[in-house]
């Protein structure tokens, strides 16, 4: 792991520009109290919404949300590395870098374990285990482990948002990050004339815990 927020190869996504909703934050703080305060101390900035905001996205009427919410703006990188101290401050947790899981242990009644590979050496070894949590994100390999223990393909269901996302990340001058906020714009796209486009739209954050960087300007529909 990296000692200070930065990007890894195993998820390009935490270049483009992240926000955490309270409803995250506050599953995230439940299971590791202390990180949203981590968060924020880091840098991390906390967005108020306005109180039982309901939001209209393509037409649709989002569901009301409850009381008070809010949102964590700082980059992906921060989010993940302060999860990963809080993790690791548990004594029971053990982390394997640099080591890639190859394939499931077990047979068609019970996976058993994994084979991993040392990236450094190539060298496989295997980890017996009463749990194993597939949490490889999009890229997982999981539909060709599970055939090779007999398994059947597991039935896979795919919504395809048809968003797409470009950011690019700036240098804010030091005066204007002591005031900076999250904003968001949208264009609503006329879904009667035009019922195959989405609404597009564009935010900039500031974007504590970049490695290089101070903020993110995207646009995304
Ligand atoms: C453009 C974009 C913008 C997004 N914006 C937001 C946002 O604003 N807010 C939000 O909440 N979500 C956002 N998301 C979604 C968010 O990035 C993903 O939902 C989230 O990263 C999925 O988490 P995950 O833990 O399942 O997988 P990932 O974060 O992809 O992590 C998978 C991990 O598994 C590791 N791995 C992969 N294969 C192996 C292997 N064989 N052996 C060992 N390790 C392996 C990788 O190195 C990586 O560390 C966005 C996604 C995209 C693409």
């Amino acid at each position: 792991m990296p000692d200070q927020p930065a990007n890894r190869k195993g998820v390009p996504q935490a270049r483009h520009a992240h926000l955490l909703m309270s409803g995250g934050a506050r599953a995230i703080d439940s299971l590791l109290p202390g990180t949203l305060s981590e968060l924020l101390a880091a840098g991390a900035h906390q967005h108020q919404l306005p109180h039982h905001l309901v939001r209209c996205r393509s037409g649709w009427l989002s569901r009301r949300l409850a009381g008070s919410q809010y949102l964590i703006s700082c980059s992906r990188s921060l989010v993940d590395w302060v999860v990963h101290r809080q993790v690791l401050a548990n004594p029971k947790v053990v982390l394997r870098e640099a080591t890639d899981v190859d394939a499931l242990l077990g047979d068609r009644a019970k996976v058993t374990g994994v084979r991993v590979r040392d990236r450094n050496t190539g060298e496989q070894h295997d980890i017996e285990a009463d749990l194993v949590v597939d949490a490889t994100g999009r890229g997982s390999r999981i539909q060709h482990w599970l055939p090779a223990l007999g398994v059947p393909e597991a039935r896979e269901e795919v919504v395809d948002s048809g968003l797409s996302y470009a950011t690019r990340i700036y240098q804010a001058p030091p005066a204007r990050l002591r005031t900076a906020r999250s904003s968001t714009f949208s264009r609503r796209t006329d879904a009667r004339s035009r019922p195959d486009r989405d609404d597009h739209s564009a935010g900039r954050r500031p974007l504590a815990g970049h490695p290089v960087a101070r903020g993110a300007a995207n646009a995304g529909g």
